[in-house]
């Protein structure tokens, strides 16, 4: 069973449907991220499930129980909020406290859980410290304290890390995940930063204008979107128009390319095949399409013409053209490529998606 479950939860402010039908479910011990761009209702989707808003329709579960009308303070939930919503009257031990004296737990207990939790934090000592005096980094973490401080039966996190600079904010988010992971805590993360994202979560939701696209493992969401709008928001994708000529080999179906008029098989699963002839979108990422320049046979190889390399540290951006199918490739080494040279591009059948263009 599910530690949480949103049942088709739904919230309108006046004309805005910020969030609409969302069902998802975190299980216990899960370190899960609500993903999307600004504006699609992450913030409100967190904010249900905390109990500082209530939706419209549908229904909340925690612990097989249902919560959807239970008010913020008797849920038991930690909430870390972008801006640390810390109160700047007061010193650290009093915020990490807040919620504590808010429970009316006794003197002795709020010492000793205000010190574990600054040590948890690696804050150890700050008690007597001024808000105002630490830095964005230390302020980011006495909300992250305040909000352990309570044991909290699940953590919700809105863009913690967004007002601190790169590289504290990476060397925070592998201290966050460590934390969460050593406390055994159950988190729910909103982000809007991929990267973020990934690195922290086990598993994540896609989400735009108000619902919820794809669900799944960070790396499946990546490699295999489901759809146009999730391959197009994570990352740069190669978005091939093609229709369906054929189911082709057995495992292989057969797909005509709009630009250029290649013939690409792909590997499909039987849920995700569009009817004969219709038109479609074929995803491959850069760094999966391979550039020789031998013709050996291989599935989907493509030829084309070198249009640019961009030299980009690591890794080499290459730009072809595939008989008017433009095509982005990443290489290691753009080893002996000129612009204007003759390549094949290999597109590997298990590489490409097929997006649903909705
Ligand atoms: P996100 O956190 O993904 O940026 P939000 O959940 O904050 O998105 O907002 C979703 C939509 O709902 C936006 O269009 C936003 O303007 C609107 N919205 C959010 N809160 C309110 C509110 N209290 N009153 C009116 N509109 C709101
Ligand atoms: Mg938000």
């Amino acid at each position: 069973m599910p530690l949480l479950s949103l049942k088709n939860l739904s919230k309108r402010f006046d004309k805005t449907q910020a969030v609409a039908d969302v069902s998802l479910d975190v299980e216990r011990g899960e370190f899960f991220g609500l993903l999307g761009p600004s504006g699609c209702g992450k913030t409100t989707t967190l904010r249900m499930i905390a109990g500082l808003e209530t939706p419209d329709s549908g229904s909340i579960e925690f612990d097989g129980r249902d919560i959807t009308n239970l008010p913020a303070e008797r849920r038991g939930f930690g909430m870390v909020f972008q801006n640390y919503a810390l109160f700047p009257h007061l010193n650290v031990f009093e915020n990490v406290a807040f919620g504590l004296r808010a429970r009316h737990k006794p003197n002795p207990e709020i010492r000793e859980r205000v010190k574990g939790a600054l040590e948890l934090v690696q804050l150890p000592g700050y008690e007597k410290r001024r808000v105002d005096e630490l830095s964005g980094g230390q302020q980011q973490r006495v909300a992250i304290a305040r909000a352990i401080a309570i044991e909290p039966a699940l953590l919700l996190f809105d863009e913690p890390l967004s007002n601190l600079d790169v590289t504290l904010r990476e060397e925070t988010r592998g201290e966050l995940r460590e934390l969460v992971n050593r406390l055994g805590l159950t988190a729910v993360y909103v982000t809007h930063d991929q990267e973020e994202a990934f690195a922290l979560c086990d598993r994540i939701s896609v989400m735009v204008g108000g619902r919820i696209l794809q669900t799944g493992l960070p790396r499946d969401l990546y490699e295999h979107p489901a759809q146009l709008l999730v391959g197009q928001f994570l990352g740069r994708n190669n978005l091939i128009r093609a229709i369906r000529l054929s189911a082709g080999k057995s495992e292989l179906a057969e797909f005509q390319t709009l630009e250029g008029g290649h013939t690409i098989r792909i590997a499909v699963g039987d849920k995700n095949l569009v009817p004969l002839n219709q038109a479609c979108i074929l995803a491959i990422r850069p760094e999966h399409i391979l550039i020789t320049k031998l013709d050996d046979q291989l599935e989907n190889a493509v030829p084309a013409t070198v249009r640019e390399i961009n030299f980009a540290g690591a890794t080499s951006s290459i730009k072809l053209d595939a008989n008017g199918l433009t095509l982005e490739a990443l290489a290691l080494e753009a080893a002996g490529l000129s612009v204007g040279d003759h390549c094949i591009a290999v597109l590997p059948p298990e590489r490409i998606s097929l997006l649903r263009n909705e």
